[in-house]
């Protein structure tokens, strides 16, 4: 059987590492990039304290000793599903199987100028064009900063957006404002300096805990971050935000993490598209009205009794998808379909960072909710055992422990091309 694989995220990657060196199935995995991204530590490296590569991992190495795998760097256009195959930048593939595992991108909801101006981190690429901005945006402030009103918009970080990223994002800029920001900037008043944390719902961490979520809020609030809950951003023009309760936040730097809207090649039917743009499945990760497509991730869309409206859209989710899904192929393939089993998620738990000594960890059995260092350290430990890679996991490491001591970011540079169109 040829199965081929769109996508090696999280769902991708384990879906193909699970396939690997069995018998009668020959796997084909396509992805636009050379490379597994870690998204959970963008944010690190958007502030300067990763770089790129300690995240990301080539798919041929982590490939090499799968005899029935091949990779290739393809962007998918289309999938022909009558004739079954997939069109990409780089040739077309027929499958016998299709697994689609595109994950998701920011969602702007449909306003123009907010894509145009405001800042998304969806991708490694995105993280670092977010770190250049983030210097660029410095730098531009130091050429007005005698001009006390052409400054104040310097002066406001908006963050929109009260998940995971939202609070890890605006914690780690409130720290670098007290830490290296201020040794970097002397000449700028960064005692001024804002950053407001935009919420649409009454509270942070939406998928997590009243009581992670009320312990959030708090470390903010104390590393000096404006949390604003029940507020809608409505436009951003470069300059100005603009809210729906009338007010507005003078700003020259929006960092969008709001939505998120699933990655659907073209030639699956709209009729199997849910809302987030997910694509529709059954309970064995099938795409809905067809055959031998399936779904993984956060591209996919299931109900099952215990997520009656889809499960949430975490790396943990699209793992175990994927593990099911590679066990039900085993089953498929050596004709034990009595075998096959439906899906359904165990919640391990959630967790999220704030800053140093601040986290919030949920575990559902036995529940508990824990903040503090304690939360802290499981964070780190748990995210340095998923990082791919041994040396990427110590390079992490050191980095952290270096940051630890120095309350530095290492990695502030701004990586100009005076040839492209644009350089900032
Ligand atoms: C900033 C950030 C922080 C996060 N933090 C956490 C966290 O702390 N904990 C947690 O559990 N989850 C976190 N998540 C969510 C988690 O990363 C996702 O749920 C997870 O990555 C979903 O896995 P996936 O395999 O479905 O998709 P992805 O991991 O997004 O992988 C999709 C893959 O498809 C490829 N692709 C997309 N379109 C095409 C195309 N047309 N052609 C070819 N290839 C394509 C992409 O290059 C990518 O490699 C975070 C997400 C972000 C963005």
């Amino acid at each position: 059987m040829k199965i081929v694989v769109i996508g090696g995220g999280f769902a991708g990657l384990q879906l193909v590492q699970r396939l690997a060196n069995k018998s009668n199935v020959e796997v084909w995995l396509l992805d636009k990039h050379n490379y597994h991204q870690f998204q959970p530590l963008f944010y690190q490296v958007a502030t300067a304290g990763l770089d790129a590569s300690n995240i990301s991992f080539p798919f041929r190495k982590a490939l090499q000793s799968h005899n029935n795998v091949f990779f290739r760097v393809a962007l998918v256009k289309k999938i022909e599903v009558a004739t079954r195959q997939v069109i990409t930048d780089n040739g077309t593939y027929n499958y016998d199987m299709l697994v689609i595992a595109t994950g998701a991108d920011t969602n702007f909801f449909g306003n123009e100028q907010l894509q145009a101006a405001a800042l998304p981190m969806k991708s490694t690429n995105e993280a670092l064009q977010l770190r250049h901005k983030l210097i660029a945006h410095w730098e531009a402030a130091l050429t007005v900063k005698e001009n006390a009103a052409a400054l104040a918009p310097y002066l406001n970080i908006v963050v929109v957006g009260g998940g995971p990223t939202g609070v890890e994002l605006s914690g780690t800029l409130a720290e670098q404002r007290l830490g290296a920001l201020a040794k970097d900037y002397p000449e700028l008043p960064l005692h001024q300096m804002k950053i407001y944390l935009l919420e649409g719902s009454n509270r942070l961490l939406g998928g997590m805990s009243e009581v992670s979520s009320n312990r959030a809020k708090r470390y903010l609030e104390k590393l000096g971050v404006t949390v604003l809950n029940n507020t809608l951003v409505t436009d951003f023009d470069g300059t100005t935000v603009r809210l729906q309760n009338g007010n507005a936040i003078e700003s020259k730097l929006v960092i969008w993490a709001a939505g998120i809207k699933g990655n659907i090649p073209a030639g699956i039917h709209r009729d199997v598209v849910a809302r987030g743009n997910r694509i529709k499945v059954d309970r064995q990760h099938k795409v809905l009205g067809t055959e031998n497509i399936y779904a993984l991730g956060d591209v996919a869309y299931m109900e099952t009794p215990l997520y009656p409206n889809g499960h949430p859209q975490v790396a943990n989710v699209a793992i175990s998808q994927a593990k099911n899904l590679a066990n039900n192929i085993e089953y498929l393939i050596a004709s034990k379909n009595d075998k096959i089993i439906d899906f359904e998620y165990e919640d391990k738990g959630s967790m999220a960072t704030v800053g140093r000594h601040l986290a919030v960890v949920d575990v559902p059995k036995p529940k508990l909710h824990i903040g503090g260092w304690l939360a802290w350290f499981i964070w780190m430990g748990l995210h340095l055992v998923l990082i791919l890679g041994v040396k990427n996991r110590i390079q992490v490491f050191i980095n952290w422990v270096y940051k630890y001591f120095t309350y530095d970011q290492s990695l502030r540079l701004w990586f100009k091309d005076y040839n492209a169109k644009s350089t900032a």
